[in-house]
């Protein structure tokens, strides 16, 4: 099994890793139910390193399986009805939906995981949409849908332009956009933004592309800058429909998700919803803790972003998790923003912009990046924890 750059996992296609192999499973909906989460707890326990991860498109992640435990491991998910058995539509199947979608979002999230079930086997891999309720942030994505006053607004990756559809025809709208995306050279919708732009892609597709979004409504995107409390929308802590708690640096561990699950159970709705947020929201449940879980929307350890750096990638130059938490105790208020400490330039924990990106250059040292990305050019070099401190806290 061959590690491929821009490759993606699923659950029929493990990748190879540090740690063994690595599998992505998409529970529909970004959902499981109590019993689901339960399978999935005992078959990572039995098959994997005992931690499980939720990724930024709240899918779950388990390493460390090998070989002789990877078939057992996918028959449970399958039969759990953690996977499609269909493997090409289990890799297209790619969608973010709301954590807590309305009736009318929960249709539309329904009529695009068939659009994409019936996608071309020709789509990238790593294509993927993401909806968001009218008052929510929206995740970056391929095509990003919102709920909005009488229909739905569409957006690009890499495009400012916003089109709009009435809510029925939204899906096969997203048909013709995958289309006419298939249509040109190979790659991602970003890519196809750059070289075709926004607005032609939209008139390929047979819509009209507004010049800006409309102004009711916030730019989509990933959550820049404040990324703790409600800003990020429905996240941590006591919540309308129910309690959400934080994964820090996106992990819990096997005896957390059986808590969770648990907790589901007994005090919920028997479900568990995955945020793109590293969090899982319990709805129904008014108060919840879980050893190694956040569930205080203050936690300071919600605005860190870090992959895990030399002690889990080959590319890490320190060991950043751990050099994070360290950080964190030297900074005399939170952060600012979003903190994103990087084991390299290549920024894997979070791809989009922080307000404060520290990247590794050996352990214990930091090139700072302000509003930008971890490839961007720093600011300043060879800082030590304590200086990278002291340069973030100036404004
Ligand atoms: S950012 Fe670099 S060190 Fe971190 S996971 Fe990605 S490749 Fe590895």
């Amino acid at each position: 099994m061959t590690r491929i750059r821009g490759w993606c996992p699923s659950l029929y296609d493990p990748m190879a890793s540090g740690d063994d192999l690595l599998v992505r499973v998409k529970p529909p909906l970004a959902r499981l139910s109590a019993e689901q989460a339960l399978v999935l707890a005992e078959a990572a326990g039995a098959a994997g390193n005992g931690r499980i991860e939720l990724t930024q498109r709240a899918n779950l992640q388990v390493r460390g399986l090998t070989a002789a435990r990877l078939p057992g491991f996918v028959a449970a998910l399958r039969g759990a009805g953690l996977a499609d058995p269909d493997p090409g539509v289990e890799r297209r199947r790619n969608l973010i939906p709301p954590p807590l979608p309305s009736p009318a979002a929960e249709a539309l999230c329904r009529a695009l995981e068939a659009v994409l079930a019936a996608a071309p086997a020709a789509l990238p891999g790593k294509f993927g949409l993401a909806l968001a309720e009218a008052a929510e942030p929206c995740p970056g994505a391929d095509i990003m849908l919102r709920l909005a006053a009488g229909g739905v607004t569409l957006r690009l990756a890499g495009g400012e332009a916003v089109a709009r559809s009435a809510a029925a025809e939204a899906p096969a709208a997203v048909a013709r956009l995958i289309a006419a995306l298939l249509d040109g050279p190979p790659g991602r919708m970003a890519q196809a933004v750059r070289e075709q732009g926004a607005a032609a892609l939209f008139a390929r597709a047979g819509l009209t592309a507004g010049a800006s979004p409309p102004p009711e409504e916030a730019p989509a995107g990933p959550p820049v800058g404040p990324s703790v409390g409600p800003s990020v929308g429905p996240s941590v802590g006591a919540l309308a429909g129910g309690f959400g708690l934080g994964l820090p640096f996106g992990v819990m561990t096997v005896p957390a998700l059986g808590e969770l699950a648990a907790l589901a159970a007994a005090e919920g709705d028997g479900s568990l919803r995955l945020t793109p947020w590293r969090s899982v929201l319990l709805p129904g449940v008014r108060r919840a803790a879980v050893p190694g879980l956040i569930d205080d929307p203050a936690d300071p350890r919600l605005a860190l972003r870090a992959c895990p750096g030399s002690e889990g990638c080959a590319s890490g130059r320190a060991p950043v998790r751990r050099e994070a938490l360290a950080l964190l105790g030297l900074l005399r208020a939170p952060p600012p923003g979003l903190l994103h400490l990087s084991g390299c330039a290549k920024g894997c924990a979070h791809p989009g912009p922080a307000a404060l990106v520290l990247v590794a250059e050996a352990p214990g040292r930091y090139a700072l990046v302000r509003h930008g990305r971890a490839g961007d050019a720093p600011l300043a070099a060879g800082l030590s924890l304590a200086e990278a401190a002291a340069r973030m806290e100036e404004r």
